[in-house]
């Protein structure tokens, strides 16, 4: 069996897609430390810089003192600890939503909520970028699952119509992303809404890389857009701009109460900690105020600085309408993509490699993302590196 695995091993690596972990040994920020060397992290969804910041720090630290470590059982049994409700009530106030459940994380979020809307028989219509977890929670559920070229709307109509003609009085789910998470670009909001009222189809928008980034108090897209009560699902994590972890699904109190009854990563895992919980609180807090909402545009200052500045090459023309803190710069082959990241490791920036099958064979990348913590000369010397090495 061994053989068999080192066999696949040396396969992957022959066709450079082999990974490998990489200790960090300082906190995360816009430099993190790599054996030994000073980085400059152009790879993290902190976006906010709030992963090392006082306010979440001191808020884990008192949940601590006053809860412990660990949360000690599931949700149902004993583990809704006061940071939790909190963070629950204040995820729906943020949101503008009836209410609010964590898990803890977001991938377990998408593998217990897919599985609870959807069963057999039922329709999933899926954007083709979709994240991981999405895939895995539509597969899990055992429902008819089909792909939709990427925000092409009259694909997706045309399934809509073809899951209504051959599976009347079934559910049909579409599942989204509200900003992408390997393409950075946005899906169409208004006009998904649309279809999917217009087939009584459920819609679950996936707001990761939106929310902390996109609205006023960086609320995601559906809030944004005044799409609360037509996006039945939102889900989101706390992970990224939210400096914690774990995830989140927003929407009615039904819908909230029926994934406490079916969620299955809900119901047979234990609690985030509670002191992760405060954590997102005072994460989800500090976005309330009127110096999150600094933070959040001194980002998008960044972001703006990062569109002017990132060439241009053949394969990212289209890169002009950067619409997230999130810049694909595609390379296409696997090779070019690990050799440019690699370099670029040399003049002591940090941009990973993105490849099959995280995105499809041949559309390897890097994957620069901008946090408002970077500083503005650590945006003009990546873009001059990749002036200078990506041609
Ligand atoms: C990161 C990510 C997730 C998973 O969230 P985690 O909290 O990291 O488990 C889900 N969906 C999208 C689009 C993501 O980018």
């Amino acid at each position: 069996m061994r053989d068999l695995f080192a066999e696949q091993l040396e396969a992957l690596r022959a066709r450079s897609l082999d990974r490998h972990l990489r200790e960090i040994s300082s906190a995360q920020g816009p430099e993190i430390e790599v054996a030994g060397r000073r980085l400059i992290n152009f790879s993290s969804n902190d976006y906010l810089g709030l992963v090392n910041d006082s306010r979440l720090r001191e808020a884990a630290i008192a949940a601590i003192g006053e809860f412990g470590v660990g949360a000690g059982a599931s949700r149902l049994i004993s583990g809704t600890q006061s940071p939790h409700v909190r963070l629950e009530s204040a995820l729906a106030k943020w949101k503008g939503t009836e209410a609010a459940l964590c898990f803890s994380s977001g991938y377990t979020t998408a593998l217990g909520t897919i599985p609870a809307l959807v069963t057999k028989n039922d329709v999933v219509l899926l954007d083709k970028l979709c994240h991981a977890s999405l895939i895995d929670g539509a597969k899990l559920s055992g429902a008819i699952l089909r792909i939709f070229p990427h925000n092409h709307l009259g694909k997706l109509e045309s399934h809509l119509e073809w899951a209504q003609r051959e599976h009347a009085g079934k559910r049909i789910l579409i599942v989204t992303e509200s900003i992408f998470s390997m393409d950075g670009d946005r899906a169409p909001l208004r006009e998904l809404v649309e279809l999917k009222k217009r087939f009584g189809a459920l819609l679950m928008l996936d707001e990761a890389h939106a929310v902390g980034v996109i609205g006023r108090n960086g609320r995601g897209r559906a809030a944004e857009e005044n799409l609360n009560h037509d996006v039945d699902v939102q889900m989101g994590t706390l992970s990224k701009a939210l400096g914690a972890s774990g995830g989140y699904i927003c929407g009615s109190r039904i819908l909230i109460e029926w994934l406490v009854n079916r969620g299955r990563s809900f119901i047979y895992s234990t609690a985030q900690s509670p002191a992760i919980a405060a954590a997102a609180l005072a994460a989800v807090d500090f976005l309330s105020s009127a110096e999150g909402e600094e933070r959040r545009l001194l980002l998008w200052k960044q972001i703006n600085l990062m569109r002017e500045l990132l060439p241009v090459n053949a394969m990212n023309k289209k890169r002009g309408d950067a619409s997230s803190a999130i810049f694909p710069w595609i390379a296409g082959d696997e090779q070019a993509a690990l050799e440019l990241s690699r370099a670029l490791q040399k003049e002591r920036f940090l941009v990973p490699a993105i490849r099959y099958p995280t995105v499809a064979r041949g559309a390897a990348r890097l994957r620069i993302t901008v946090t408002a913590s970077h500083e503005e000369n650590q945006i003009r010397s990546l873009c001059q590196a990749i002036k200078r090495l990506g041609a």
